[in-house]
């Protein structure tokens, strides 16, 4: 059942230990609706990529509630975490994280590892993923042997290929030139469009027009 809210964030905190502490995100509440584009815009170290991941699910914050895709995630053991993230969430990371020595199919298809799916059926939706975002004609090539943009595009059919609902990236034009940056901005919105919420960490202006709404943070705070 659906509520209507794919991420609520209630007084959300994370501090890494050290001497001193460090608070990277200190207070943050945000609810986004469901099929919402948010730019989460700031500086360099205001807490941008930390606030992703916990949006994600892919890190406890030290204190405060996530909800995310109706679940909440405080307090979720690492099992029903692990499901939840494979069913319902698709991360864009900022470096790609793609093996260089694999096909751009196999590392789609490895978007599917953790939700049971078969091998063969793992390899027709990866493909099909491929194809959706434009590079069906290099499903075959090693993800090492491609360029900046086409490995974005690997990245984006990686998340998208497990058709989840809401989808993470982490600056995902900030290594691109302009027109491939352009390329990848009318994928993210075609996503857009089709449903899927999107949280999309940007540096740039063009990237955060397109979206619905941007919240603006400093020094681990959402500010505007
Ligand atoms: P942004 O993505 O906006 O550049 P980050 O979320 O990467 O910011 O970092 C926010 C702050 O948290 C920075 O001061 C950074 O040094 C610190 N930080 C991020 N990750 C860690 C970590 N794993 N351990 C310690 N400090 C971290
Ligand atoms: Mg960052």
């Amino acid at each position: 059942m659906s509520t209507g809210i794919a991420l609520e964030l209630r007084d959300v905190r994370k501090v890494y230990p050290g001497d001193p502490p460090v608070e990277s995100v200190r207070g943050v509440n945000l609810e986004v609706r469901d099929g919402e584009m948010v730019a989460v815009r700031g500086p360099s170290g205001s807490g941008k990529s930390t606030l992703l991941h916990l949006m994600a699910a892919l890190d406890h914050p030290t204190s405060g509630d996530v909800r995310l895709a109706g679940s909440a995630v405080t307090g979720m053991s690492d099992r029903r975490l692990s499901g939840l993230r494979a069913h319902r969430v698709g991360v864009v990371f900022q470096q790609f994280f793609l093996l260089e020595h694999l096909s751009a199919l196999d590392n789609v298809a490895h978007g599917l590892l953790y939700r049971g799916v078969p091998a063969a059926e793992r390899r027709r939706r990866a493909a099909e993923a491929l194809h959706r975002v434009g590079l069906g004609h290099r499903s075959r090539h090693r993800a090492g042997k491609l360029s900046g943009g086409e490995r974005q595009r690997v990245a984006i059919a990686r998340a998208i290929v497990g058709r989840p609902a809401v989808v993470f990236a982490d600056e995902p034009t900030g290594n691109l030139d302009s027109a491939t940056g352009a390329e990848i901005l009318a994928l993210l919105r075609g996503l857009n469009a089709e449903g899927t919420t999107l949280l999309i960490v940007t540096h740039e202006a063009e990237v955060a027009k397109a979206c619905s709404r941007s919240i603006e943070m400093r020094d681990g705070q959402v500010v505007a």
